[in-house]
């Protein structure tokens, strides 16, 4: 099997490697809390499979992809975001990405300005 996770610090949380505060996990996906939070919630949702970065995904990546985003509303459920959240998806050097291990940010429990800079 390839390795699971890929090369990243997030591939080390996949595989329980280095710590992670994990709220949510199943056979495909894996969400924690961010280290560094910009607001009173902030969580990531990984795939266990690595993709790069959005760009990179492949035709057969749709499933995946789509469970991430259904994963991230669930637990932003379970995180009693009730009045609402935002998911963000940085993409690649324009898009700020410094981890190379596609992941959605969750955010929530404030009020969130738009646009975003
Ligand atoms: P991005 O800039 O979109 O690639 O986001 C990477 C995110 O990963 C940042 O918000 C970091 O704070 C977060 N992060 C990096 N290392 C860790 C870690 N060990 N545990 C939790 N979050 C992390």
């Amino acid at each position: 099997m390839a390795s699971v996770g890929g090369d990243t610090i997030f591939g080390k949380i996949i595989r329980k490697e280095i710590p992670a505060d994990i709220i949510y996990e199943d056979e495909q996906c894996l969400a924690f809390k961010d280290i560094n939070p910009q607001a009173p919630v902030h969580f990531l949702v990984i795939p266990k499979r690595q993709i790069a970065q959005l760009s990179k995904a492949k035709e057969e990546d749709k499933q995946l992809l789509g469970h991430l985003m259904f994963i991230a509303q669930k637990v932003a459920a379970d995180m009693k975001l009730d009045n609402g959240f935002r998911v963000v998806l940085n993409d690649g050097a324009d898009g700020c990405q410094t981890v190379f291990h596609i992941h959605l940010h969750v955010i929530g429990g404030r009020q969130l300005s738009w646009p975003p800079g």
